[in-house]
């Protein structure tokens, strides 16, 4: 099959995918923006109480009177309380409104340099080893540790401390992953999961041949109560993945 095929296959399932997607709406597809808005002002100011009071609101206030299957929707693409619905719903709608209006704006995120770090969760760094940067981000969801190479944004690193569904044999968990983070969900025939290991860490990297974003989860053998996730690009992950190995040695 040439290229041109293949795309078009993958134009033609993409279309097919909108559609279907457009016919399991339960209310009018122009409101969900609405509510989008709705939810960052009601967000910003309450938080979030873990259930879909401020989006029952918004559906109140437009006289909508399928609420409960609009609940139901949304929490079947992902969206079980106000902060999931903003965070996993509203992307699906981008057909919309090509050109992606961020999220959260800029003053609700706080950002700062920090040189050491103690957690909770037994992770230490006494010194941040240079060219690596530590950054603090603080916002409404609470705290966030990255480390960053320098100024550029195209390699970070994550703390991480939610183990809750770390399978490290399951391929497809880490496929899928990749899939859900990237929203890339067509020219996937070879996503593949390798596994590195680097000295006292074990590196589950998930990348494709034609997809830039490259996903890596690196777990501590000896301290299991958290792990780093680095998000990097094709063209690079394998020298970001040397200089990692040599920064945490
Ligand atoms: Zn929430």
């Amino acid at each position: 099959m040439d290229k041109k095929k293949r795309k078009e296959i993958s134009d033609r399932l993409r279309k097919e995918k909108l559609i279907e997607f457009r016919q399991s709406l339960p209310i009018d597809e122009n409101l969900f923006p609405k509510l989008f808005d709705f939810l960052e002002d009601g967000l910003e100011k309450n938080g979030c109480n873990h259930n879909s009071l401020i989006t029952e609101k918004f559906l109140q206030k437009n006289g909508i009177t399928n609420a409960t299957e609009v609940i139901c929707w949304l929490a079947e693409n992902g969206g079980y309380c106000d902060c999931e619905i903003l965070a996993n719903v509203e992307d699906l709608f981008d057909y919309l409104n090509p050109p992606k209006i961020n999220l959260i704006s800029k003053n609700t995120i706080h950002r700062q340099k920090i040189h050491r770090l103690k957690t909770d969760f037994d992770f230490c760094i006494e010194k941040v080893p240079s060219p690596w940067n530590l950054i603090k981000i603080t916002s409404t969801s609470g705290k966030e540790y990255q480390f960053q190479i320098g100024k550029s944004n195209n390699c970070t690193v994550s703390l991480q401390s939610n183990f809750s569904s770390f399978q490290h044999d399951n391929d497809e968990k880490w496929k899928n992953l990749w899939i859900n983070e990237t929203k890339l969900n067509y020219n996937l025939e070879d996503l593949t999961i390798e596994r590195i290991q680097l000295g006292n860490y074990s590196a589950i990297v998930a990348k494709t041949k034609n997809w830039t974003p490259v996903k890596i989860w690196c777990t501590n053998k000896v301290n299991t109560k958290w792990f780093l996730k680095m998000n990097t690009e094709l063209s690079r992950y394998k020298g970001d993945i040397k200089e990692f190995g040599e920064t945490i040695e």
